[in-house]
């Protein structure tokens, strides 16, 4: 079978691992801020601050933007529903902007009505989550504009976009956004097995974070409210988690980060060799890539056209019984049954839910191989007749 992601580690991945395991620190110690530092000078943003999983990093942006009870956060519904789960933890109320059909992001027309509306009856957002679809940066300069225009925070869910670029700097660099969250769950683009990391040029942003991914416990004595006891003596004064990285976890981060521009590139040329043939094919529509970003191909996702439900999920059932694990990204999160409790309906965010009807990920990982694209190529071709 050939999935639609995995992982690639080689031998010094590996190595790098066991070496830590070897070592004196197997939760979060030396190496967390090692990796922390590499990949956050790498995007070019001031601090990282590691985490178990973009999950948690999501919830503690949040929380260091003071999202709580009576906020508002809008996201996308076509993401995992990490993406929005994240307000709910704080306490906020989620609301959902419609996407482009031809990328699969945020819609930045529906952003603007939806907040000129929001603005007219005085419910506006506290912070707007866009998320990079398949790695592909959203449009982030307009974003920003009426970011500054209306007035809210931007968390960037580049849970898929480790390495992607837009207009010449990196996703992460913060110049459009406030906080930026990576993924490093093994089908992303790098892997620490589970964990994540938020990227902030804010230092109060990531010295907030940072407590809270550690209980809300700091041992710096400036942060403290009280005097020290003695050299033993700790504080909470925030109430935190238990979300850290583990060294072990940062190691392989470290190793991989080392591959990520060879990881791109594979992933990019094998893009570009599934567009050449779908440029042949008129039912098949890849997604829309822009002039101005460098995506990084989390994941190769086609449309095609007029499918009823039935057709769409039986032509992903035949390819998976060829050997080709096709998969859809993604059930439009308002239409995840916990949400519909929540009030949302079918036909909220119809470009979502029409998108979802005819989306079909395909196979896109760095180990996949130039005759495996075709193979994949030429079962779709033979499934839709085209
Ligand atoms: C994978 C993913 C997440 C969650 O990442 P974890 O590291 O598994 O918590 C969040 N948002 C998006 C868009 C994702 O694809």
């Amino acid at each position: 079978m050939i999935p639609y992601g995995r992982q690639h580690l080689d031998e010094d991945d590996i190595e790098a691992v066991l070496e830590t395991l070897k070592s004196d620190w197997l939760t979060q110690g030396p190496v967390v801020p090692k990796f922390e530092e590499a990949l956050s000078s790498y995007c070019g943003a001031n601090y990282g601050v590691a985490v178990n999983s973009a999950t948690s990093a999501l919830h503690i942006a949040c929380l260091a933007l003071g999202v709580g009870e009576g906020d508002r956060v809008w996201t996308s519904p076509n993401s995992f529903v990490a993406s929005s789960n994240c307000a709910l933890y704080c306490g906020a109320t989620v609301d959902f902007v419609d996407i482009d059909l031809q990328t699969g992001n945020m819609c930045m027309k529906a952003l603007k009505r939806k907040l000129e509306y929001a603005q007219s009856i005085n419910k506006p957002p506290k912070v707007v989550i866009p998320v990079h679809f398949a790695g592909q940066p959203c449009d982030m300069e307009r974003l920003h504009a009426l970011a500054k225009q209306f007035g809210f925070y931007v968390i960037e869910d580049a849970s898929h976009a480790v390495g992607a670029k837009y207009k010449g700097a990196f996703v992460g660099s913060g110049q459009y956004a406030d906080i930026c969250v990576f993924s490093f769950h093994p089908v992303k683009i790098i892997t620490t097995m589970e964990g994540g990391m938020a990227l902030t040029n804010n230092s109060e942003w990531a010295e907030k974070m940072r407590m809270l991914r550690s209980h809300g416990i700091t041992n710096n004595p400036e942060m403290m409210t009280e005097e020290s006891h003695g050299p033993w003596y700790y504080q909470q004064i925030s109430l935190g988690f238990n979300y850290r990285m583990t060294d072990v976890e940062a190691a392989l981060g470290l190793s991989q980060l080392g591959k990520l521009e060879a990881f791109l590139e594979k992933r990019n040329a094998l893009a570009a060799h599934y567009d050449k043939f779908f440029s042949e094919c008129p039912s098949i529509t890849p997604l829309k890539q822009s002039s101005d970003s460098y995506s990084s191909y989390h994941l190769y996702v086609v449309r095609v056209g007029s499918l009823t439900n039935k057709q769409h999920a039986s032509l992903v059932t035949r390819l998976r019984e060829q050997g080709v694990f096709a998969h859809v990204h993604y059930v439009p999160i308002h239409m995840q049954p916990y949400y519909k409790n929540l009030g949302f309906k079918i036909g909220h965010f119809p470009n979502a839910e029409t998108y979802y009807q005819q989306a079909i990920t395909l196979p896109l990982f760095p180990e996949l191989t130039f005759e495996q694209v075709e193979l994949v190529v030429d079962k779709l071709a033979a499934e839709i007749g085209s």
